[in-house]
């Protein structure tokens, strides 16, 4: 068993053509498993719908062992980080990582701790009374992940985070993301559109076009044993 199950899925919006088509995939506890495909492809959402923030059109979606299909976002015990980090303006980054702690009615000493400890790892510790506006666009991110991290859900979603970053940027976050993964046991479900995001990143990669899984493997399986010529020259493999 799964610790993310799809069966069947599939997405129409406004009773129009499908946007996912009988998507059948199996994530397991602890991977990096990386949704790729070109823009337009469905990536957002299939995510969103994992996260409960689309409605399912068609098939059966499981967490953990139980069907989620329609179980609301908060109870699905995940987090997720956006492109465009999300973050309040006008709150500091102290209360914009707390933010969906509040919610949740933690204790204010655990709150504490958690913060603490979370701004440590992600070398935030002298940024907490800051605001947004005052950082820059890694330390923005880091916020961002931090946010996510505090929860301490099990599951991680991301979609296209490090996108607004500059290549420099990006290429150390790919990393300091999979630390924390690894680090945090996360099961993480993680959204690009660029190729060398996904080859680098993913324990597994599901290559996405039209809404159709065009193939799902390993890195290495996906670069010397592409499924189709779609899959060869998006990865860029050498067939
Ligand atoms: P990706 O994230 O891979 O770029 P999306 O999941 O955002 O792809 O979009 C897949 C398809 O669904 C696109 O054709 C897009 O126009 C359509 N789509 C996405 N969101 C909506 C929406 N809220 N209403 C109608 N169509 C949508
Ligand atoms: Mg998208």
């Amino acid at each position: 068993m799964g610790y993310i199950e799809l069966m069947g899925i599939s997405k129409s919006y406004n009773k129009q053509s499908n946007v996912l088509n009988g998507i059948d995939l199996t994530i397991e506890k602890g991977e990096f498993f990386v949704l790729v495909g070109p823009s337009g492809s469905g990536k957002s959402t299939l995510l969103r719908m994992i996260a409960g923030l689309e409605e399912i059109s068609g098939g059966t979606l499981k967490i953990s062992g139980e069907i989620v299909n329609h179980l609301p976002p908060k109870n699905r015990n995940l987090s997720m980080v956006f492109q465009n980090y999300a973050l309040y303006p006008h709150l500091s980054v102290e209360q914009n990582i707390l933010f969906g702690l509040h919610a949740k009615k933690i204790d204010k000493e655990i709150q504490r701790k958690r913060l603490e400890e979370t701004a440590e790892m992600m070398g935030l510790s002298e940024l907490l009374k800051r605001k947004p506006r005052e950082l820059s666009g890694g330390q923005r991110q880091r916020v961002a992940l931090a946010r996510a991290v505090v929860s301490e859900a099990p599951l991680c979603l991301m979609d296209e985070p490090l996108s607004n970053l500059d290549a420099k940027l990006r290429a150390n976050m790919r990393i300091e993301i999979r630390r924390l993964q690894k680090r945090l046991g996360l099961t993480m479900v993680y959204v690009t559109h660029d190729q060398v995001e996904a080859m680098t990143m993913g324990d597994r990669i599901m290559v996405l076009n039209d809404g159709i899984i065009q193939q799902v493997g390993e890195p290495i399986e996906l670069y010397n044993k592409p499924a189709n010529l779609f899959v060869a020259t998006f990865i860029g493999s050498p067939k």
